[in-house]
């Protein structure tokens, strides 16, 4: 059986593991760099952003009701978001796992199994989180080091880990003949490429998945709906002097977690640097369990806007991602809530000159749960009423996790690939 993988990020690299370990033929798609070099395995998140192609090219998002659409950073290449994120590896509350619906795994397993591949350390705190470990903290907030994706002094590539993609190219559209997906039609570099497979599975992320399907006319009215992102608002911080971290130094974004009741405090010892040329750092207030959700559509173009007209083909419009932060519920109180109660307290620390809260609210990259397993995908991942193609990656999960979504993307991929080894026989998780 020969499968086409899209997508050679976090879980694109886990699926590619799993199914050549079972003997299965993957043809690795991925539109980014093939390997990891120079900058790419440093521990500071603006030296690997920095490097060409890392990016996802013009991609921009409306984050809420009323405002226009805005840059927005996913990962491209090799390792996907994992070569360029904060490397912050949580798994949240694990009773939640258990409640993933159309799960018929051993989840406690899969949860282990990940461990593996993914094993986390922590680093000793910046200046700022020392302070912030260090001081009087009367605001219920437990505060600890982050667990971190690093190995010896550099972000981890485990993962990555003996994987290398097998064709460079974006993947445009699948291939589908009726109900059924035989391929996938790739742009390299400018010419077209075909790429039969007997299935497909989409590793993009929780947007590009999506908008490869829609793009593609594979649709069931559940493909897009329900993304999700963690909304975020920023405290910037001025350090006294003698707590700025050395010009230089190298280190993660993020070492210090503040959590209490479905927020995150996440302190940055570095951010740049001010018009006198003192260090920067800032605390990032995340609510952790929004009730918003919003969508990855395609817009319609000028014409059909007023047509009655619902089928996923005749759409030809820009792809429209939609996160609708802070648009239900209290989450937009509940955030601000917490980010002055935060503010309040951290101007208050020893070595903090001054903490400000900046305007405005942000999604933090999180994106997830936008093809959700249980209502868009079976357990293995199959997108219902289709054949041939499945999605194996953070568009799968079915919610937005409480918890940074890496770990979480690697534990659904886990269960939904072992139940796709499963129903096809592959390996030693044939049926008897
Ligand atoms: C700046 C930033 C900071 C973050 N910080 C953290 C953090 O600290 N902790 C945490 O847990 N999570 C963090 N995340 C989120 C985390 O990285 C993602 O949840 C995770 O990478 C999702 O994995 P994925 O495999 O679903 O998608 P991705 O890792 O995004 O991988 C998708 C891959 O598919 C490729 N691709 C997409 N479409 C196509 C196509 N059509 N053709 C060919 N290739 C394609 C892309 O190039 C990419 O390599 C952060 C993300 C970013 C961007």
């Amino acid at each position: 059986m020969k499968v086409a993988v899209v997508g050679a990020g976090a879980a694109g690299c886990l699926v590619t593991r799993r199914l050549r370990a079972a003997g299965v033929e993957v043809e690795l798609i991925e539109a980014g760099p093939s390997s990891i070099s120079g900058g790419s395995a440093s521990l500071d998140w603006l030296d690997v952003q920095a490097e060409p192609d890392r990016r996802w090219p013009d991609l921009r998002v409306t984050k809420a009701d009323g405002l226009e659409p805005e840059p927005y950073l996913t990962g491209r290449g090799l390792g996907g978001g994992s070569s360029i994120n904060g490397m912050v590896a949580t798994l949240g509350p694990l009773d939640a796992y258990a409640e993933w619906p159309a799960v018929n795994a051993d989840i406690e397993a899969a949860i282990e199994r990940v461990r593996l591949v993914a094993p986390t350390t922590t680093v000793d705190p910046g200046p700022f989180g020392a302070s912030v470990l260090g001081s009087p903290n009367s605001t219920g907030f437990s505060l600890a080091p982050a667990p971190l994706l690093a190995a010896h002094g550099q972000r981890s590539l485990s993962l990555i880990d003996g994987i290398e993609p097998t064709l460079r190219a974006t993947a445009s559209r699948l291939i589908v003949d009726g109900q059924r997906a035989v391929g996938v039609e790739c742009d390299v570099k400018g010419s077209t490429q075909l790429v039969e497979a007997d299935h497909t599975i989409l590793c993009g992320g929780a947007i590009q998945t999506p908008a490869l399907l829609l793009r593609s006319g594979v649709d069931n009215g559940e493909v897009g709906r329900g993304l999700a992102d963690h909304p975020s608002r920023v405290i910037t911080i001025e350090l006294a002097a003698d707590r700025q971290l050395p010009l230089g130094t190298i280190a993660p974004p993020i070492t210090t977690i503040g959590r209490r009741d479905g927020i995150e405090l996440l302190f940055m010892d570095h951010t740049g640097s001010d018009r006198e040329g003192r260090q920067t750092a800032a605390c990032l207030v995340v609510l952790m369990r929004p009730e918003s959700t919003g969508s990855v559509s395609l817009g319609r173009s000028g014409e059909d806007e007023d047509e009655d007209e619902t089928d996923a083909t005749q759409r030809s419009g820009e792809l429209d991602v939609h996160f609708r932060l802070l648009g239900d519920g209290d989450d937009q109180a509940r955030l601000d809530g917490a980010t002055g109660e935060a503010a309040t307290w951290l101007s208050e620390i020893d070595g903090v000159d001054s903490a400000s809260i900046q305007p405005g609210f942000g999604p933090v990259s999180h994106a997830a749960a936008s093809c959700r397993l249980g209502t868009c995908l079976d357990p293995s991942g199959a997108v219902a009423g289709w054949e041939g193609i499945s999605v194996m990656d953070s568009a799968a999960l079915p919610g937005l996790p409480e918890a940074h979504p890496m770990l979480p993307t690697l534990v659904v991929t886990e269960v939904i690939s072992a139940e796709w080894l499963r129903r096809h026989r592959v390996g030693n998780h044939r049926r008897s």
